[in-house]
Order: structure tokens, then C-alpha cells, then sequence
């Protein structure tokens, strides 16, 4: 990370130009951009047999030590020829003088005007290099017909086509998901290098917050906040060090947040990160590294803290139930995939939809409202989940997709397109 003044001037300059309602207020993607600048991966690297590897990170490329597949083979159960013995004209006719299974290859010889029996995954015989397919040909006796010519190669996979010996098969920075752990197994590889889990701390913060099994008192409210984090950060394959609820008062904060910098790779708190009485984490931080406080111009989701402290990357979020879900989708996802290493090629993918029914919005936020996609008379619909209240985390349980609207953008009404960004792939 650059210094707390170098930063400071950097995201000045972003303003510039970039802001066109609240001049304080960071745009979603200046903060996405810079919040992933800012980080670097985790750099400890340990081996993993692939049935564990799911999740994790490639940390170094994974060369192919062999041909896939490792031999010219059947794709076809039919029978194996070479071409050029095929009769210009008219039918072929070729004599059967054995069969190829997968495992088991034919063992003879098989000469011009010979034809062999081929199973799918057989080895091509020496002198065949096609394969008519079984319902293309009929017999007669030990003599298969043919009617009609193929091409040479039909039918068959070629030594090295899927990869090629020591080429890259997974390359550094690819999540590994459940056709990579086929891959590998189809290269004869044991176990694969992978970047060590990321270690987040997480605790809530605030004086109404009672745990489950309380009862509560009046003015009391249970946390649920760490309960949504603790999924959003295992579906990420995250080592989760949960610190429970903290106290509103500077000792505690204190003494939480140099623990958690101890422990872990990032600190996630939620709640006290606006500017009432009792939001004490902008004093506490100040003290303790370097942190920077934006105003982002996000609904919900507006307050937001992020930076450093001791060795850990640092986030405070918003204490409402939905903003915590959004800030976290929005900007703290990528920031851990990033400590993850990974070099993902995909990009968060959105789609335009129909809305059905009005969207209210006035100009100047991104807004992330939680919308249901439906099939309606054959197209995509989509309509929001009603009340959008940042505390009404039923919103976000009812949904499927966030539905994002742009600064600029103001009320949309029934019929018109927008944006939207499945949960699907992204919890
Ligand atoms: P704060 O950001 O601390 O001002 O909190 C904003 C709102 O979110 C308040 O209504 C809090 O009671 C609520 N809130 C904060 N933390 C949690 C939590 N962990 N679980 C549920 N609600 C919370
Ligand atoms: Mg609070």
C-alpha cells in the first residue's frame, strides 16, 4: 500500500470529473479500483492433494508431464480403417480381423483391405487412422460394408489434442473449480501448488447487539451480521476467525483490532463507521494505522472504511444487515479474491432485463437494489423484492439478483431495460 498522503492525493485526482452529485462521496468503481491496487496476495504457497483443492488458488502453472490423450484413439464405437482403402467409388469392402476395446488394444496386424472392430477409447491400430462409425457399416460374415467414403481422421482423437506435453494446463491465478480437479487427474498429477487460505477476522460491533440464545432486553437486537459474513466468507473458502461482538468504547475496539491484526490477513468489522455518538472506529483506526474513510456514493452501503493495520488489510463496513451484504459483494469479494491471487479472466457479468413495475431513484448513487429474475411469456423479467430499506435483510434473501442502477439514471418505469447482476457465481 502507498502512504496515507500519496493516497490521499491519488484519490483526489479520481475525484476530478468523475463525481456528479455528492463531491465527497467515492464513485463504486474508483473504490474498486483502487481498493484492488492497493492489495497484494497472499504470498505463502503449500501443496494440496486435488480432491482438497477445490476453491483454492493455482499458485504455479501446472505443466502437462504428458500428452492428453496419451494416444491416437477411438471416438466411436465402429470399425477402425485406413482411409486411402476405401474405394474411390461406391462400396468398401474389408475383412474384420479383430477387435480394439478401451484398455484393451488390438494386438495383430492389420494389413491394407483389413478392417479391426473399435470400441470409443481404444487405441487406433497401426495402418488405421479413421474409424467408420458402427451404424454407417453392415456385415457379412467377417466382412464389414461400407457405402460410403469418410474422410481421413473421422472419428478418431489425436494423441495431444486436449494438451500437450509441458504445456501450461493450469496456469498460476485460476480458481480451481470441479473440472480442473478432472484435469489434473486426466495429466496423472498428484497434488497441485496453491496459495495458503486467507485468514479474515471478523467481529461486529455495537451495544444493542446480543448473541443468539440472549434474551433480549429492551432496545436489544440480535447480531446477524456475522452470521451472513461467516457464509459470504466460507462460500470464498476463507479461514474464518470469528472475535464474536464488541463493546461501543475506544479500549475494546482497541484491543479487538490489534488482535485481529495479529492474527489475520484482513479485519472485517461492521457497524460504528458513521459519525454517531457512539462510532468510535474512525478515532480507534486513526490511531492504529492507516485508514482512509470514504463516503461512498453506493446505496445502500454509504460509509465504508478501508486501509491498513499492523500487517492486515482493514474494512469496516456499514452496520446495516443489507449494506453489509452489498459492500461486501460489490468491494470486499474482489478484494479477497485478489489476496487469493486469483488472475480470474471473468468478469462480473450483467445483463440487461424488462423491469416489471417501477423502480424509484433520484440521480447521483449507484444504487444496488435485490430484484427476482423470472420467465415471463418467454423473456426475462425482472421486479424488485419490495421494500429496499438497508436493514430489511429479507430483501436480500428473497432475491436472486442485484439490480444495479446507475448514478445517472433516475426512475424506471414498467417495460424499460435494466441491469442486472445474478447472485448466481457470485455468492
Ligand atoms: P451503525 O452502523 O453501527 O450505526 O448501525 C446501523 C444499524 O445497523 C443500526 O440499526 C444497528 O442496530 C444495525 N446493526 C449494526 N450491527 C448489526 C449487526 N451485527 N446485526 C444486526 N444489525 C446490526
Ligand atoms: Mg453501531
Amino acid at each position: 500500500m502507498t502512504n496515507h498522503l500519496d493516497t490521499k492525493r491519488k484519490l483526489e485526482s479520481e475525484f476530478t470529473g468523475m463525481q456528479d452529485y455528492d463531491p465527497n462521496a467515492l464513485a463504486v468503481n474508483v473504490a474498486r479500483r483502487f481498493i484492488l491496487e492497493a492489495i497484494d496476495p497472499v504470498k505463502e504457497i503449500e501443496q494440496v492433494k486435488i480432491l482438497r483443492s477445490l476453491g483454492r488458488t493455482v499458485a504455479k502453472d501446472v505443466n502437462s508431464p504428458v500428452d492428453v490423450p496419451p494416444f491416437d484413439n477411438s471416438a466411436m464405437d465402429g470399425y477402425a480403417i485406413k482411409a486411402s482403402n476405401q474405394m474411390p467409388e461406391g462400396k468398401t469392402e474389408l475383412e474384420i480381423v479383430g477387435k480394439a476395446f478401451a484398455g484393451k488394444p488390438f494386438k495383430g496386424k492389420m494389413s491394407d483391405n483389413q478392417t479391426v472392430r473399435i470400441m470409443t477409447g481404444a487405441v487406433i491400430p497401426d495402418n488405421a487412422d479413421t474409424v467408420v462409425m458402427q451404424e454407417r457399416t453392415r456385415t457379412v460374415d467377417r466382412t464389414l460394408v461400407m457405402e460410403t467414403k469418410i474422410p481421413k481422421g473421422a472419428n478418431t482423437r489425436k494423441c495431444g489434442e486436449d494438451l500437450k506435453k509441458g504445456e501450461v494446463a493450469l496456469a498460476s491465478g485460476k480458481l480451481i473449480m470441479p473440472s480442473d480437479m478432472g484435469l489434473l487427474a486426466s495429466l496423472g498429477v498428484e497434488s497441485v501448488n496453491v496459495r495458503r487460505r486467507v485468514k479474515v477476522a471478523i467481529f461486529s460491533t455495537g451495544d444493542e447487539l446480543i448473541s443468539i440464545g440472549q434474551i433480549p432486553k429492551p432496545g436489544q437486537i440480535f447480531d446477524s451480521n456475522r452470521y451472513s459474513l461467516n457464509g459470504l466468507l466460507e462460500r470464498l473458502g476463507c479461514e474464518i476467525i470469528d472475535m464474536g461482538i464488541i463493546e461501543d468504547n475506544k479500549k475494546s475496539l482497541n484491543q479487538a483490532l490489534l488482535k485481529a491484526g495479529d492474527q489475520a490477513d484482513l479485519i472485517i468489522t461492521t457497524g460504528g463507521v458513521s459519525v454517531g455518538d457512539a462510532d468510535y472506529i474512525k478515532e480507534v483506526l486513526d490511531e492504529l494505522g492507516e485508514v482512509l474513510f470514504w463516503k461512498i456514493s453506493m446505496k445502500p452501503g454509504r460509509p465504508l472504511a478501508f486501509g491498513k493495520i499492523k500487517g492486515s488489510y482493514f474494512f469496516g463496513l456499514p452496520g446495516n444487515p443489507v449494506s453489509v451484504m452489498v459492500t461486501f459483494y460489490q468491494l470486499v469479494r474482489d478484494a479477497i479474491k485478489r489476496l487469493q491471487g486469483e488472475k480470474s479472466k471473468q468478469q462480473t457479468i450483467t445483463h440487461k432485463v424488462k423491469c416489471r413495475g417501477t423502480i424509484r431513484k433520484v440521480p447521483g448513487r449507484t444504487e444496488f437494489q435485490r430484484g427476482v429474475v423470472f420467465q415471463q411469456n418467454g423473456e426475462l423479467v425482472v421486479s424488485t423484492t419490495g421494500n429496499q430499506g438497508s436493514g430489511i435483510l429479507s430483501s436480500m434473501s428473497q432475491a436472486n439478483c442485484f439490480i444495479i442502477l446507475q448514478p445517472q439514471e433516475q426512475t424506471i418505469n414498467d417495460g424499460e431495460m435494466v441491469e442486472v447482476q445474478f447472485f448466481d457465481g457470485i455468492v
